[in-house]
């Protein structure tokens, strides 16, 4: 029996896999069984922030992994301090909280907020809301934050107390938040499962003067814009804005499960003993891996994000079957007069792997992809939308 067909006797029944099985790589190029190359703009869905196998996080994780691979969180650790001391010194926040991943750090988030609400306005301020088109998790409590339909068929009930508004329709939100006892307002500052849609800056600068008025807390969910992926450390910083909470995943652990949901002055002290727990969350090795990732994230390596990001809009703006180009930094949508499918399709044939965001294709490549590889990637990728 090879490997898909094992796959498709043993494993659930949830994924469509793309017809490859990949075995190993390196940096941003990585192969398949049958032996093909491929360079990688997708990074298995914005996680290997550095490539496959990226020599310093290796060394930071088995470094770890000799010396105490997992203590529980009845015991103080390092790395588990050291990581949470390097986020709030980068992002100016309070506290944070580790789980194993995206959803995990949304619920940690959702939980935050309506106890917030709870002790300071009365446990009735429970609503969230969250944006249509959004997506925040597979549990059922952050399928609920997620704005969109298709995700909830056949799961109802779903965790009552979630209202959506419109991405960017200000009078939609104002309403929202008039007519509902609010706990918070939740959202992505680029929808990216919705297909890469950055949210227009006044609607943001809306939602930041509602919270001060109202005195609901704003959550940005960074699990897929974060750790450098808009070009910024992370996407609220765009906007000129700090959420009281922010949530994070994907690429913090460099190809680990690690979540983080960071607290501000608000969100600091609410959650207390037995509020709140993980038994993995915060893993040492885990933890010592996300050290190195986000220690490398500085100003020029964002520069040279920033750099990449104007090279791919360039080049794929102007080309022929390209209908849009929507994103920040290196996450980006593609918009392709062909179906998405055959151009994702055509490209894995031509040696580049790209994905899916909705009906667009989406980019997400190493921050530190070489430019020959991008510029080589970005030809086959043009090929294939013509
Ligand atoms: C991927 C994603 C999640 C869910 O993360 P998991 O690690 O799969 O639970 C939540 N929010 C956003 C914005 C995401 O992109």
């Amino acid at each position: 029996m090879n490997v898909k067909e094992k796959d498709g006797l043993y494993i659930a029944n949830t994924y469509a896999r793309f017809p490859i099985c990949l075995k190993s790589g390196k940096g941003s190029l990585v192969t398949d069984e049958e032996g093909k190359e491929y360079i990688d703009m997708a990074t298995g869905i914005a996680v290997n922030s550095f490539g496959f196998c990226d020599n310093a996080w290796i060394d930071a994780v088995t470094k770890q992994l000799g010396t105490l691979q997992h203590t529980s969180n009845l015991y103080y650790s390092k790395p588990c301090a050291d990581l949470a001391e390097l986020i709030c010194t980068k992002t100016a926040m309070k506290k944070v909280f580790f789980s194993n991943s995206g959803a995990e750090a949304n619920e940690c988030a959702i939980k935050t907020a309506r106890k917030y609400a709870a002790e300071k306005k009365g446990s009735d301020y429970y609503t969230i809301i969250t944006l249509k088109n959004s997506f925040h998790g597979r549990t059922v409590t952050t399928l609920a934050a997620t704005g969109q339909e298709a995700f909830h068929k056949d799961f109802l009930p779903l965790t009552d107390g979630f209202v959506y508004v419109e991405a960017d329709n200000c009078d939609e939100l104002i309403k929202a938040v008039e007519n509902n006892k609010v706990a918070a307002v939740m959202f992505e500052t680029v929808q990216g499962e919705g297909g890469v849609l950055p949210l227009d800056e006044k609607f943001v600068k809306t939602v930041f003067e509602l919270a001060e008025k109202y005195d609901f807390l704003t959550i940005a969910d960074e699990v897929q814009t974060g750790n450098g992926r808009t070009g910024k450390l992370y996407g609220y910083m765009n906007y000129g804005v700090k959420p009281d909470i922010f949530t994070t995943a994907k690429g913090l652990g460099g190809g680990l499960p690690l979540g983080a949901t960071v607290l501000g002055e608000k969100a600091a002290d609410v959650l207390t003993p037995g509020s709140h727990g993980s038994t993995f969350g915060g893993n040492p090795a885990v933890c010592a891996g996300a050290i190195s990732i986000l220690s490398r994230i500085t100003d020029e390596l964002l520069a040279e994000v920033n750099a990449k990001s104007d090279y791919i809009f360039k080049s794929l703006s102007s080309a022929k079957g390209v209908k849009s180009v929507t994103g920040k930094g290196l996450m980006i949508g593609i918009e392709t007069e062909k179906d998405a499918s055959e151009v994702i399709a055509e490209c894995q044939k031509n040696g580049v792997l790209v994905i899916k965001a909705k009906s667009k294709v989406r980019l997400l490549p190493a921050l530190n992809i070489p430019d020959d590889l991008l510029k080589k990637a970005v030809d086959v990728i043009i090929k294939a939308c013509e």
